[in-house]
């Protein structure tokens, strides 16, 4: 078959159970691709053919003792922030670059217990600091709608590995809109679930208090799919939550839109940089959502203006403490013969970390200072409740918010933002975190220039069901997920 990567992941795993192909052929499949496509594309940082080999044969043993997870055999890509036993994780830093983890993080041990095949690592932000995966030491990875264009990211490499068709689904992360960011720069659809639902453990750490690792996906539907593997309570992760796991597949066909209130915040759609495409493509998503039931309820969100402010001072400080430990004494980098001990700390850090990090440990380390502290960091905190707060009295009058994912489409690699430019880029993403709240993004259209148009829904706690259940029945009755860039299209 040359067609196996235009299956779903329900087509898959039918596929794989009746026998139709095997996991080798499928799992061969896409590491050609890789071989022929990803050149042009770059989201791979790390191909593991000899492993996903084996593990697609180990799948095939279990399919055909008929007793195999329903995702067994199925190909995925890992962000390459998820430690992998025994391959290299580099969370896109000269500081990791040979950093092999003596361990597999919790993700990646749930996504191999299903039987699931890893065909590798996938490019990021270094750190999952960016909006573009150019911060990434090992390079730029494109955009497959526009190969001169972004991305996005931090999860760019993901979100470009599927939307080009080299890898059915992807793991991503979302500290600030790293997974729903690059799903609607890429035309997918991407889950940040609420925090605490996926387990930390082994996720490299960014800003602990807002990371949370999620599916990337062609549709609401091989999300679902993803979600019953990676979701739970895990004991290594203290801030992971024991409560009950629904079944995301199962629930995907209830009446999600009917009756359905969604919130449209005023504040949203008079940002200044809001472009007029992805207006009007949003607009009209929440139109087609109207026709199916919905019903459309405006909204106030007060807090928006501080969303920004808020993230980049919070974000930067909890960087500033967990990269700490990159010292050149324990792990990663260490310079080359240093004179003394803060030499080896100072060169090893200064080389080792690219840019937009040494300015997030900068700004991090400031606003923590002792004379700082209470008046950035204690005070990021008290308004990060009042955002908080602000969606929960929204939540009281609606089921879901809508927003777009990003104001604007993909950028140009290479476009060199000023940092300030790339953080408001950031603005409709940023509260979620801040908030702990889950969020989805689903494509709805395109801009003039054929770039992917995303619409985001943010939802209640633990609404995980519900955000992938209205997304379904929407691209039950459209076709904006279906859409494939050229290079897609193209077969090894
Ligand atoms: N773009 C945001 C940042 O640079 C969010 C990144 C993320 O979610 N990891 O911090």
């Amino acid at each position: 078959m040359t067609d196996l990567h235009r299956l779903s992941i329900r087509e898959l795993s039918e596929g794989l159970k009746q026998a139709q192909f095997s996991s080798r052929e499928l799992t061969e499949h896409y590491l050609k691709r890789i071989a022929k496509i990803d050149p042009k594309v770059k989201s791979y940082v790390t191909v593991t053919a000899e492993q996903a080999l084996a593990e697609a044969d180990a799948a095939d043993a279990a399919l055909k003792s008929g007793n195999a997870h329903a995702l067994a055999g199925i190909p995925l890509a890992h962000k390459d922030i998820f430690c992998t036993q025994g391959i290299k994780t580099t969370a896109g830093s000269k500081m990791l670059d040979n950093f092999i983890s003596p361990y597999d993080a919790t993700v990646v041990a749930k996504a191999k217990a299903a039987g699931l095949v890893t065909l590798g690592k996938v490019n990021m932000d270094e750190f999952a600091m960016g909006s573009t995966s150019e911060n990434s030491y090992i390079g730029a990875t494109s955009n497959p709608w526009a190969l001169d264009h972004v991305p996005g990211g931090s999860s760019g490499g993901s979100a470009a590995a599927v939307a080009a068709d080299l890898a059915p689904i992807a793991t991503g992360t979302d500290t600030g809109g790293s997974i729903r960011q690059p799903a609607s720069f890429c035309g997918l659809t991407g889950l940040k679930p609420t925090y605490g639902r996926v387990s930390r453990f082994g996720m490299i750490a960014y800003a602990s208090s807002l990371d949370q690792g999620g599916p990337m996906a062609r549709s609401a539907e091989d999300c679902a799919y993803l979600m019953n593997v990676i979701a739970g309570h895990d004991a290594k992760d203290s801030t992971s939550i024991n409560k009950e796991v629904d079944d995301y597949v199962a629930n995907l066909n209830g009446t999600a839109v009917k009756g359905l209130r969604i919130g449209i915040p005023k504040q949203y759609f008079n940002v200044a940089g809001l472009d007029e495409d992805v207006k009007a493509r949003v607009e009209e998503s929440l139109k087609k959502l109207e026709d199916m039931g919905a019903i459309l309820v405006e909204i106030d969100l007060n807090m928006t203006e501080a969303y920004v402010p808020t993230y980049y001072l919070i974000a930067p400080a909890e960087a500033s403490s967990n990269l700490s430990r990159f010292d050149g004494v324990r792990y990663g980098y260490r310079c080359e013969n240093p004179v003394d001990l803060m030499d080896l700390y100072k060169r090893s850090r200064s080389e080792g970390f690219g840019a937009e990090v040494q300015r997030r440990i900068l700004i991090g380390t400031y606003a923590l200072s002792a004379g700082y502290y209470d008046a950035y960091y204690v005070k990021a905190q008290k308004v990060r409740r009042l955002i908080q707060q602000d969606f929960l009295k929204a939540f009281e009058n609606v089921d879901v918010i809508a927003a777009p994912s990003a104001p604007t489409t993909a950028y140009k690699i290479g476009a060199n933002l000023s940092p300030t430019e790339m953080y408001l880029g950031d603005i409709y993403t940023l509260a979620v975190n801040l908030a702990g709240l889950p969020a989805i993004n689903a494509p709805v259209g395109f801009d003039k220039d054929s770039l992917p148009v995303g619409l985001q829904l943010i939802g209640n706690y633990w609404s995980e069901s519900q955000l992938l259940s209205i997304v379904h029945q929407y691209q039950q009755n459209t076709d904006w997920h279906s859409k494939r860039a050229a290079i897609a299209e193209e077969n090894a």
